[in-house]
């Protein structure tokens, strides 16, 4: 850092936010993206179809089974997953490029491509957003009305398999208000931010 005797800042942290189906994540991301201006979103590519007012490049980039199987053999991603019957997948060279400008970057993901990406960035910061309850979870998935009933019971249970591997992650947050949530993962960006690691 030029401004700065003692150097650091020089690359962007990449922070992982994870947590079930209906926790409420993309609501906790897209607030906190409006409060940090500089924080850079990951836009991740699936072979799930767009919901409704879904867009493509936005929310996801929407692709076909092929299209995603070339993805990995070409290795675009950074890590892939297979969740209830869609791959969900973070493209690799954003992710640097962005780490590399010196900008922080948030990856929207469930457990098992968040422990990938652990493998190749343990610098990283896992963060993990609890429902206040099991029932309230599945209150929140059903209001959703996105899902049918069959769905909604797959993402429940993957919820509870998800919640068990919790324990693998750096800070747990419960959110019970979304901007309680974010106020959270702010100050854990600050406090990472000052880590010694990165002087
Ligand atoms: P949804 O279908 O509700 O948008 O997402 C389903 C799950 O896939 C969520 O837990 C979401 O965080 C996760 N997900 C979204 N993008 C990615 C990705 O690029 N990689 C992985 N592993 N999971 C993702």
């Amino acid at each position: 850092n030029k401004e700065c005797q003692w150097g650091g800042e020089e690359r962007g942290i990449l922070i992982v936010l994870s947590g079930p189906s209906g926790v409420g994540k993309g609501t906790v991301c897209s607030a906190l993206r409006s409060m940090s201006k500089d924080l850079v979103y990951s836009v991740s590519a699936t072979t799930r179809l767009p919901r409704e007012g879904e867009i493509d490049g936005v929310n996801y980039f929407f692709k076909t089974r092929e299209q995603f199987l070339s993805m990995i053999d070409n290795e675009e991603l950074l890590e892939w997953a297979e969740y209830v019957g869609n791959y969900y997948g973070t493209p690799k060279a954003f992710v640097e490029q962005t780490l590399a400008s010196g900008k922080d970057i948030i990856l929207e993901i469930e457990v098992q491509g968040a422990l990938k990406v652990k493998e190749k960035f343990p610098e990283g910061v896992f963060i993990f957003l609890l429902p206040p309850s099991i029932d309230e979870l599945q209150n929140r998935i059903t209001n959703r009305g996105t899902e049918s009933e069959e769905t909604i019971r797959k993402r429940m249970t993957a919820a509870v398999e998800e919640i068990s591997l919790s324990e693998h992650y750096d800070y747990i947050i419960v959110n019970d208000k979304v901007e309680a949530a974010c106020n959270r993962i702010r100050s854990i960006m600050v406090a990472e931010h000052c880590k010694k690691e990165r002087y």
